[in-house]
């Protein structure tokens, strides 16, 4: 088949049965959000976010556009920018890998490095500087996915109806990770109204808000953590936690491991937010004493992190890998 253009790729994504990992009494999805042609889950919102706009009356041609982006956000945005003639300036958290910033690089982008240790807020928190720059910025839009309507409006009438088209309408539970909380709200919102016996599980890093915010309604203070684009250290004004059964945190080092092992038994090559869903998926299958058909998220491409969670001497210097794990230290490959 011949595409007339690369957005024409984004979306209709596969799914791929577990088949040898423990899953339990269940069956176990994982939906290749990372064969979208940006790399991610995030190309759909960046294409429906920017032609919202465009209806709307917010980009103006040759205009700029600005975001707030752990990484992802800001590809897909890239990938829709590049081919309608707009310029993109992302701001991103410093902690975030070198591969997915260079990556914005050669996409065209700017990119403004800003600190990662610092909350919602602080002038340098990412998402206060790219307001400020926006504000700045003469002919800019400033997309804000953490509010924009049209993330949470992706998810809900693409997305989702794909899973359950795909599971051909027999699905218990969908296991995702909260970013910005647009794919758990767009889907919250499908299932709701299309099969509401579907379950939502959430996977949240340690040091995040939500599983206790979810669990006892209590706001407690952000730690951090090295898995990227999940967690959250507020509630975003889009969220829609109200149908979420369960949530589970998951270290970085639970994570990480758990990418590496859908890569070595599935050949499934995901960063570290889908090693977090993995983990959560396997836990909420074990536990369960009926069958149950279940799908997660491979967020994103795992090349992104080659350099981090898939180096064993990074593993190792971040104190999560023995070095008997992966033998001699001389070994440079890592
Ligand atoms: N995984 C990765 C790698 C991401 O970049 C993001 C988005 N920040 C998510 C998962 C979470 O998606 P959402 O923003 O829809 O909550």
């Amino acid at each position: 088949m011949i595409h007339d253009n690369i957005l024409s790729l984004i979306g209709n994504t596969p799914l791929v049965h577990i088949k040898n990992i423990d899953t339990g009494p269940c069956e176990l999805y994982v939906k290749l959000e990372s064969q979208n042609p940006g790399g991610s889950i995030k190309d759909r919102i960046g294409l429906v976010m920017i032609e919202a706009a465009e209806r709307e009356g917010k980009i103006k041609p040759g205009g700029t556009i600005i975001e707030a982006t752990a990484g992802n956000t800001g590809l897909g945005l890239a990938l829709v920018a590049a081919q309608k003639g707009y310029k993109l300036k992302v701001v991103v958290p410093d902690k975030m890998s070198k591969e997915k910033i260079g990556h914005l690089r050669a996409m065209g982008a700017e990119v403004v490095l800003t600190r990662s240790d610092v909350q919602k807020g602080h002038p340098e928190y990412y998402q206060d500087l790219a307001e400020k720059l926006d504000a700045e910025t003469e002919n800019s839009f400033y997309i804000n996915q953490f509010a924009n309507p049209h993330n949470p409006n992706a998810h809900e009438n693409w997305t989702a109806k794909e899973i359950w088209d795909q599971m051909d309408h027999s699905l218990d539970a969908v296991v995702v990770g909260v970013g910005t909380s647009g794919t758990l709200t767009g889907l919250s919102r499908f299932f709701a109204r299309e099969a509401s016996h579907v379950e939502l599980v959430i996977a949240d890093p340690v040091g995040s808000i939500l599983t206790e915010y979810v669990t006892t309604g209590h706001l407690k203070k952000a730690g951090s953590w090295m898995i990227e684009g999940i967690g959250e250290d507020f509630i975003p004004p889009i969220a829609d936690l109200s149908r979420v059964k369960s949530a589970f945190s998951v270290s970085d080092r639970e994570a990480f491991l758990a990418a590496r092992e859908l890569l070595e038994k599935e050949g499934i090559f995901g960063g570290s937010s889908t090693g977090a869903l993995l983990h959560a998926a396997l836990t909420w299958c074990r536990k369960q004493t009926e069958p149950k058909r279940v799908v997660t998220f491979c967020c994103d491409n795992g090349n992104k992190y080659l350099s981090k969670m898939y180096n064993n001497f990074w593993m190792h210097d971040q104190g999560l890998m023995e070095r008997k794990q992966f033998g001699d230290l001389r070994d440079i490959i890592g």
